[in-house]
């Protein structure tokens, strides 16, 4: 057997890069998954699952699959998006940037509205960096710094299990020798959670009432009145707080959807990152959005490079156009507003409201996913590839904005291209309908 080290995971926006695989002699089997969490290791396994589509798939009248060869698969995706007036070309958040930029020029091509995931989790905290800008710092800093950590609305211990062992509870860093003990944890959430049970103050705050908290812990830190109560927390409490964040050296923020998508939305973000510039004034403080799918983040650089925005891009008339609400997959979808549907690195299938998944049902439509995922199954066409960071490598972007290479671990089944093969594809087929050089 053979031991790849340093592999990043393809899982989530903790992109841990300390991954150990044993692979068979020939280099085509993983045995062994080190170092990765329990979702984090079924990802590298599912590579051997003997149930994996391995072949392009087109749905017959009777609901029934027929294999289909990538070349036609690449024809059909080609001719349903340049047949359409709008179509939308969603997802992009589980694949690698090179992937995302060649997909990108085809949508330019046919005048499409590319989305990705950010549009139903971080896409309120894009918005209020649009307004306020955001003060923050990379996982590296907050391991070797952080002393006040602070996770409101996110719940890491089943969503990023590892960010807590490696980067901001129990980690032992240049200035955190003592792991936990050298830092005071709070957790804001209306739950008792598995990430609440290991810090060392549960802030319940009540339901959709982030926003007046958040405004509250603002007065608290310059000691000024406060109700008796806001948001269901004391106003002693609020004070202790205050006192705890600017007592430390460097307090870091991790938020998560309980408050991009509870009441307030990107508000509750401005006033997130107002509290953490006002924390500035006492101390060091940063804030970092809990991104979910491992290169969300990546697919919001992408964008921004190429057309100025982080998601929600409309190039419907030829330029890029950014309206989030107009211009957002599932509204987009729901107001039936798009005549075909291009889904690659996501499921919207498990997300989207009915309605919208029923609308991807009606249109013509292809699914790129190495998995047989529910938007595959309402899809008409299914395009199996190789999983980037296990069967072919390429960027990624961690949830802090750093980029990390991802590798090859083992060859994908024989025969199968990767989504940037399948996608140069479609692209040279795109060129071809439309007569471009
Ligand atoms: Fe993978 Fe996330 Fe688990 Fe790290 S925490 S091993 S990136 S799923």
């Amino acid at each position: 057997t053979k031991l790849v080290t340093d592999i990043i995971c393809p899982f989530c926006g903790t992109l841990c890069d300390d991954i150990e695989v044993e692979v068979s002699d020939d280099g085509k089997q993983i045995l062994k998954v080190m170092n990765a969490c329990a979702i984090g290791a079924e990802k590298f396994l599912h590579a051997q699952s003997p149930d994996r589509i391995v072949r392009p798939r087109m749905k017959q009248e009777d609901g029934s699959w027929k294999e289909v060869t990538y070349d036609e698969a690449a024809q059909y995706t080609a001719k349903i998006l340049c047949d359409a007036k709008k179509p939308l070309m969603y997802g992009w958040s589980s694949t690698s940037c090179e992937a995302q930029a060649t997909g990108h020029m085809i949508a330019e091509l046919v005048g499409g509205i590319v989305d990705n995931t950010a549009t139903v989790c971080h896409g309120p905290s894009l918005i209020a960096v649009h307004d306020v800008g955001i003060p923050s710092c990379t996982l590296g800093e907050v391991k070797n710094r952080a002393d006040r950590v602070i996770f409101w609305g996110c719940n890491p211990a089943h969503a990023h299990p590892r960010h807590m062992s490696r980067y901001s509870i129990f980690s032992r860093g240049f200035f955190t020798t003592k792991g936990s003990k050298s830092r005071k944890v709070i957790v804001v959430d209306p739950r008792p959670t598995d990430t609440a049970s290991v810090a060392d103050y549960h802030v319940q705050v009540e339901q959709g009432r982030d926003y007046e908290l958040l405004d509250a812990m603002r007065v608290a830190l310059q000691e000024g009145p406060l109700p008796e109560t806001v948001a269901g927390v004391p106003k002693e409490k609020i004070y202790e707080l205050a006192r705890l964040l600017k007592s430390g050296r460097f307090v870091t923020i991790f938020f998560g959807m309980g408050v991009t998508h509870s009441l307030g939305k990107n508000h509750n973000i401005d006033i997130a990152i107002a509290l953490t510039s006002d924390l500035n004034k006492y101390t060091k403080a940063a804030i970092i959005p809990m991104r979910g799918h491992y290169n969300v983040t990546g697919s919001g650089q992408v964008l921004g490079w190429q057309f100025g925005f982080p998601f929600c891009v409309d190039l419907s008339r030829g330029f890029a156009r950014y309206n989030p609400g107009e211009s957002s997959a599932n509204d987009l979808l729901m107001r039936g507003e798009v005549d075909a549907s291009f889904v690659i690195g996501s499921d919207p299938g498990s997300h989207f409201p009915f309605k919208s998944v029923k609308k991807i049902h009606d249109l013509p439509s292809v699914c790129i996913d190495p998995h047989m995922t529910p938007t595959v199954a309402v899809s008409k066409c299914h395009v199996p590839v190789a999983l980037v960071g296990i069967e072919i490598g390429g960027s990624c972007y961690r949830m802090d904005n750093v980029p990390i290479e991802s590798r090859k671990v083992v060859d994908p089944p024989a025969g199968m291209l990767t989504d940037g093969e399948f996608l140069e594809l479609v692209l040279a087929e795109v060129k071809r309908i439309k007569g471009v050089a």
